[in-house]
């Protein structure tokens, strides 16, 4: 029997978001507790939440050696969510980085953190503890250390390419055992990787969806750890993401133009013009529009796009574009929307009203990735009628089933990683789109009654946890 689950992340939706974790802390632990599962979420209090209005309640403080020295923190609460707070930490702005740069004492930060995690989950009696990607990836290192092998640990790797990667003279900053400063371990050719003692030392780990669980055991998907991946593929699998159906629902979004449905489209067309008035877009119901949501980074195929963009314009089609990220690709979008003004427009920032309004207007969803662990976008889209178009990778190969796949298609597949081959796609869309309105309902309406909720990846994450909880009874008998 479970008894309390402790879901640890460096970002929770509503509180903090970057990208989809926050989405996943944000809903999964829910549905989790709609099965019945006491679970709590834990994650940093930031600068701009402490400053908010949210209505805090003081749970207590908490004490904890650290080296030489004692450590502190307070613990607020807000619902089920708790919350680490200490001012050197975490009160300031940016959850991660500051202008675009990490901040230099993230070792630092997170290693609290984690510390911090642990004596929480002793405070209330959690007998699993679930990490999140390298920011809580020392919290199974802090268990070892302190002996507390009976709480069960699963670590979630939401995206390897960020592995939390440190100078060796940090080492320090830990304060754990010395023997963990060694390959088998948190050592990664010289240097601290964090990400390494969730892999290695937690009991189970996973990814966000199965294909992503094999590739990342390649060299080309291993971003260097494909060797360790393997070694511990006994205990690796793959559970995809859900999108919160009730935050992303376009029959009741109060963020979107008009409510529709897959049994009454109508207010779609609504969405679609009040996107363009707001995007500067021309307001032309007959020209196909395509959205694209993204941070701003190569994983997210961004090159791939710059040059189908006048493309697009060309052919009396419009891209409707959100985003932030690398300065590079930030300057060349709003490049390309002055270039073709009425066409393409840019919006450089992170915006979750119009996130909603685009995945509401738009007729197709870009989403070019050259890696994607789950990805949410393709599954929003779907949900709102916007027909994704994407890489056959990750967990786009595993929610998108596209044209000429399968029975029930509800996409259409860029069949290579590269500007030639999204071009091909793209000019396909614009075709059915204009020439084939019956696929196109089609495609649109399969995406629509696609199961996109938590509610069978929240059972496929209660069956890990009770496997795993009966492996650690059992060696203990
Ligand atoms: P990742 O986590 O790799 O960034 P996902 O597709 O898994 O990508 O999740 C991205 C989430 O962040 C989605 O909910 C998406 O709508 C949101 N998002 C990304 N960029 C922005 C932005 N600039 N403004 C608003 N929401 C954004």
């Amino acid at each position: 029997m479970i008894k309390r689950v402790l879901f640890c992340s460096p970002e929770v939706t509503p509180y903090a978001k970057t990208g989809g974790l926050a989405d996943v802390s944000g809903a999964l632990p829910a549905a989790l507790r709609d099965l019945g599962v006491a679970c709590d979420v834990v994650m940093p209090l930031y600068g701009p939440v402490k400053a908010s209005k949210l209505p805090l309640e003081r749970f207590g403080d908490i004490f904890f050696p650290l080296g030489a020295g004692i450590a502190q923190a307070s613990i607020m609460r807000h619902g089920h969510v708790y919350f680490i707070d200490n001012d050197e930490h975490f009160g300031r702005g940016g959850l991660y980085t500051y202008a675009s740069r990490d901040y230099p004492d993230n070792l630092e930060r997170f290693a609290f953190f984690a510390r911090a995690c642990v004596e929480l989950a002793g405070l209330l009696g959690a007998d699993i503890v679930h990490c999140n990607d390298w920011q809580t990836a020392l919290v199974p290192a802090y268990l070892r250390a302190l002996d507390m092998h009976h709480i069960v640990t699963l670590f979630t790797i939401h995206n390897l390419a960020y592995q939390g990667l440190f100078d060796a003279s940090l080492w320090p900053q830990l304060f754990l055992p010395q023997e963990f400063f060694a390959p088998w371990c948190l050592e990664y050719y010289g240097g601290i990787n964090v990400m390494k003692a969730g892999i290695v030392l937690s009991d189970h780990v996973n990814t966000v969806s199965a294909a992503y669980a094999r590739e990342i055991q390649r060299p080309e998907f291993g971003v260097g750890l494909d060797g360790l991946l393997r070694s511990v593929a006994h205990k690796l699998s793959g559970i995809i993401n859900g999108i919160d159906v009730a935050v992303w629902d376009p029959a009741n979004d109060p963020l979107i133009a008009a409510p529709f449905s897959a049994r009454d489209m109508s207010g779609k067309q609504a969405c679609k013009s009040w996107l363009q008035q707001r995007m500067g877009l021309e307001t032309d119901p007959c020209a196909p529009l395509f959205g694209v949501i993204s941070r701003l980074v190569d994983q997210k195929g961004i090159d791939l796009i710059l040059p189908v963009l006048p493309e697009l314009a060309a052919a009396g089609a419009q891209a409707a574009i959100l985003g932030n990220g690398e300065p590079w690709y930030e300057d060349r979008l709003r490049e390309l929307s002055r270039a073709f003004p009425g066409r393409v427009s840019v919006l450089i920032g992170f915006d979750d009203a119009l996130a909603h309004a685009i995945e509401a207007g738009c007729d197709f969803f870009i989403m070019p990735s050259r890696f994607e662990p789950c990805g949410l976008n393709q599954m929003i889209s779907m949900r709102y009628g916007t027909i994704p178009i994407v890489t056959p990778v990750g967990g786009l190969a595993d929610t998108v089933t596209a044209l000429g796949e399968g029975n029930r298609p509800v996409g259409l597949r860029v069949k290579a990683i590269d500007s030639y081959a999204l071009s091909q796609t793209l000019r396909e869309s614009i075709r059915i789109f204009r020439e084939d309105r019956g696929l196109f309902q089609t495609l649109r309406k399969n995406g629509m009654e696609q199961d996109v909720s938590w509610s069978i990846p929240a059972r496929r994450y209660l069956e890990m946890y009770s496997i795993q909880k009966d492996f650690k009874e059992s060696d203990r008998i």
